[in-house]
């Protein structure tokens, strides 16, 4: 089995980065950079995909997104971003929602009780387009009746009875780490025809991609949403961002594509909660996870625990160790990570009602001016409108990621812009943004020194702040 080695990628989405909304905090990467902050994105990759292969699950791994400062996420909850509550109903962007596979959309099952898991797959719009999953769906659960997917036979169709596996999968697996786990229950299994999101793309990723996969049109409050796209270019088939709240305004997200493996949901789940890889410490390294006072994940060389979900394939032979056998991964609770990630899932009990540090502006696409973005909107092709900070509105021809330059363009000649003045003392201080950003960024005299005045008020660029952020020219 090969794996393909731990990847890092910086530039994921468009930022929509609100370093800070005073001027209380300098620094921090400029948006459209995607500069990675604290890490948030893991991606989980299954092998498969063609028919038959049943153990054949490769997982290896790549993806960083931020949301310590760069990307879709904004680590403020008090600034720009529009927050977690959507406001979006279902079905967005053309997609219209239809039942596959019988009963989708069906009760709750175990009543009201717990918290509900959403599935929504993502078909394109061809005749025979519909949701396969790997044969290893119809071993995992032999429960289960299926339908040969049309797209893919003999691969079965992705199913109901398929998602409330996965489902009761997620509750042995937190109940075997902690006792006091929340319990799940199947909400609806949903599939949208938006031949945009059929396919995902690890790299590159389109903003469009980006966006509906994980920001906030399928994200639902107190909910855990398994996005599903039908299959996968590239290596990677899953992604979620680390350690995310489920709380009333926010929702757990992650992408899984089923026709990957069954693994990869229960992979991404646990990234959500906060879990990082398991691997030897040639593997993974080092992590530590920085709620509840901390947690160290120091994996000594020779450990083996190919078995835990949060595998990624990161145990590479490491000479003085016997190399690892491969595993079916099956649990949270191996030897090493399972009480690493007991405490970790208690801490994301803890606080896993507080608002999110990932927020999401709603848009098809945007347009960045300086770390100030506007939102956009395709209602249809070559009609995008999009909307300044300011509430001004402005048209752009394309939502495309090839047109990114000139979205930007557009938004820099069409919205107003703020400039503050400096004090008679330091005339190279620029504090210049857009009207109605969160923030407006600013620039000492040596460029490379930035801090940022709160949403529309130059009042606080006073001498005593510029020294304390720009050292004396
Ligand atoms: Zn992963």
């Amino acid at each position: 089995m090969m794996f393909t080695k731990l990847v890092v990628r910086a530039s994921w989405v468009v930022s929509v980065a609100v370093v800070c909304s005073s001027i209380a905090c300098s620094g921090g990467s400029t948006p459209g950079s995607g500069a990675g902050g604290k890490g948030s994105l893991a991606d989980a990759m299954g092998g498969a995909g063609s028919g038959g292969s049943a153990a054949s699950a490769d997982l290896s791994h790549a993806g960083l997104g931020t949301s310590g400062s760069g990307v879709a996420g904004s680590p403020t909850t008090g600034g720009a971003a529009t927050g977690g509550s959507d406001g979006n109903g279902g079905g967005q962007a053309g997609s219209g929602l239809e039942p596959q596979g019988g009963a989708g959309g069906a009760t709750g099952g175990g009543g009201s009780g717990g918290l509900g898991v959403r599935f929504v797959g993502f078909i394109g719009d061809g005749p025979n387009d519909d949701l396969p999953a790997t044969s290893d769906f119809t071993t995992t659960f032999s429960e289960c009746s299926f339908e040969p997917s049309k797209s893919m036979p003999p691969l079965p169709r992705f199913n109901e009875c398929f998602a409330r596996g996965i489902v009761k999968q997620m509750n042995q697996a937190l109940r075997e780490l902690i006792a006091d786990a929340p319990l799940f229950h199947f909400e609806s299994f949903e599939v949208v025809t938006d031949p945009k999101l059929a396919v995902y793309h690890s790299d590159p990723s389109s903003d469009y991609e980006a966006q509906h996969l994980q920001g906030n049109t399928y994200r639902r409050g107190n909910t855990m949403t398994f996005v599903m796209p039908s299959t996968y270019s590239g290596t990677i088939a899953g992604s979620a961002f680390n350690a995310q709240s489920l709380n009333p305004d926010f929702g757990m997200l992650a992408i899984a594509v089923p026709l990957a493996s069954v693994q990869v949901f229960l992979h991404e789940f646990g990234h959500a909660i906060g879990f990082p890889h398991a691997g030897n410490a040639a593997g993974v390294g080092t992590f530590t996870y920085d709620g509840c006072g901390g947690v160290t994940l120091a994996p000594p060389a020779c450990l083996c625990e190919g078995a835990n979900y949060m595998s990624s394939g990161a145990f590479p032979d490491t000479s003085g160790c016997s190399s690892c056998a491969i595993a079916t991964r099956s649990t949270y609770a191996t030897p090493f990570f399972g009480p690493k990630y007991a405490a970790i899932a208690q801490c994301w009990l803890t606080r896993r009602l507080e608002s999110s540090p990932i927020t999401f502006l709603n848009a098809d696409c945007f347009a960045i001016v300086g770390s100030a973005v506007a939102t956009c909107t395709e209602a249809e092709p070559g009609a995008v409108t999009c909307a300044c900070p300011s509430g001004q509105i402005f048209t752009v021809d394309s939502c495309t990621d090839a047109t990114q330059t000139a979205r930007n363009a557009a938004a820099g000649a069409a919205c107003d812009r703020i400039k503050c003045p400096p004090p008679p003392e330091r005339p190279g201080v620029v504090c210049e943004g857009l009207v109605g950003a969160p923030t407006i960024p600013c620039t000492c005299e040596d460029h490379s020194q930035q801090f940022y005045l709160g949403k529309d008020d130059c009042s606080t660029l006073t001498l005593a702040n510029i020294e304390h952020f720009c050292p004396a020219p």
